[in-house]
């Protein structure tokens, strides 16, 4: 028997867990050899998520379920699910059925295959998705490859099945800045992707506005490069050169036909020009310094305010 710990952060999902919870359990049930444990992180929703969380604890013992005191964001509550999880294997899969729960048995046999120690699922189109979100996402991938080690694969959902032995490394990491998509690449294992169409959410709406998303851009640039730090030096050095030159081509001129009393217009662009570029580059580095602060303040990443279901035999993790 394999212990499976199946996570899945929810924030105000009351429309879709019923058919997540059922659709998810016609497929586990039928996995050869394997005993299910649903960790359900609840993230501070407003709905009736906690009471049907509740009430599916009640009657599933499979069914175990964690409550946060506010929204803390679904990185939070993946981590907490992970830190919470038993299971031999680990998944996490999102509450609205976009992780088709028909790919478990595959990802279990590639793991069981013992060839991998993940199988994570990526998307290849973004069908239904806004044609300028499309845009905007496929700009960010590009760009954090160029400028981070870690590898970030386009389209790669949060939907993974890990080992124990991954989930361990991951854990491992307790950054309060916690992007998952390059935590996961980071602690390295072999990873075997599998690849799906992109599936319009069942029920309920988004979470991410657009705005929200650029935000997660940014913080994971932040988190897994420090490339933009040194805009600010590439930058500083071209304008010392390029201030070199005109000083000598001022001089010059002033020596041969005199009279250089003139141009303010040109010298207030220029004024402004590099202040901009100043004023970026010092918001640069306030960036990394916030992140910096907030991680030395080493706040806890999530406060749960209740939690429960499970089998009251077994010994419970908190
Ligand atoms: N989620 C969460 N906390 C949040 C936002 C989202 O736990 O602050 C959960 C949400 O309930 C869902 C998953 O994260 O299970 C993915 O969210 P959503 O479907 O809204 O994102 P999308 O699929 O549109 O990227
Ligand atoms: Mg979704």
């Amino acid at each position: 028997m394999t212990k499976l710990s199946i996570i899945v952060p929810c924030y105000n999902e009351e429309a879709a867990l019923p058919v997540f919870y059922d659709t998810v359990t016609r497929v586990v049930s039928a996995l050869p050899d394997v005993e299910p444990e649903y960790l359900f992180v609840d993230d501070g929703s407003r709905d009736r998520t906690l009471p049907l969380l509740r009430e599916l604890a009640g009657r599933d013992r499979q069914v175990r379920y964690l409550s946060f005191s506010r929204n803390f964001g679904k990185e939070a509550a993946m981590y907490a699910g992970l830190q919470a999880a038993a299971g031999d294997l680990v998944a996490i899969m999102d509450a609205d059925l976009q992780d088709p729960p028909k790919l478990l048995p595959e990802m279990l046999s590639l793991i069981r295959s013992g060839d991998y120690d993940c199988v994570a699922v990526r998307r290849v189109d973004r069908k239904g998705e806004p044609a300028i979100r499309s845009f905007f996402a496929r700009a960010f991938y590009r760009l954090i490859n160029k400028v981070s080690r870690t590898e970030i694969v386009d389209g790669a959902r949060d939907y993974r099945l890990m080992t124990r032995q991954m989930v361990d490394s991951i854990l491992q990491l307790t950054e309060y800045n916690r992007f998952s998509k390059g935590i996961f690449s980071w602690v390295g294992y072999r990873t075997h992707w599998l690849e799906t169409e992109n599936i319009e959410r069942s029920a309920g709406q988004t979470k991410w506005s657009f705005f929200k998303l650029c935000i997660y851009a940014m913080d994971g640039i932040i988190a897994f490069s420090t490339a933009p730090l040194a805009i600010a030096s590439v930058l500083g050095l071209l304008f010392c050169v390029i201030a070199f030159i005109a000083i000598v081509f001022v001089i010059v001129r002033q020596l041969i036909w005199g009279g250089s009393a003139y141009g303010w217009p040109s010298l207030v662009c220029i004024l402004l020009f590099v202040t901009g570029i100043q004023l970026f580059c010092i918001g640069i580095l306030g960036q990394y310094l916030s992140k910096t602060y907030l991680e030395v303040k080493r706040r806890p990443i999530y406060i749960i305010r209740e939690s429960g279901g499970g089998d009251p035999d077994e010994p419970q993790q908190p």
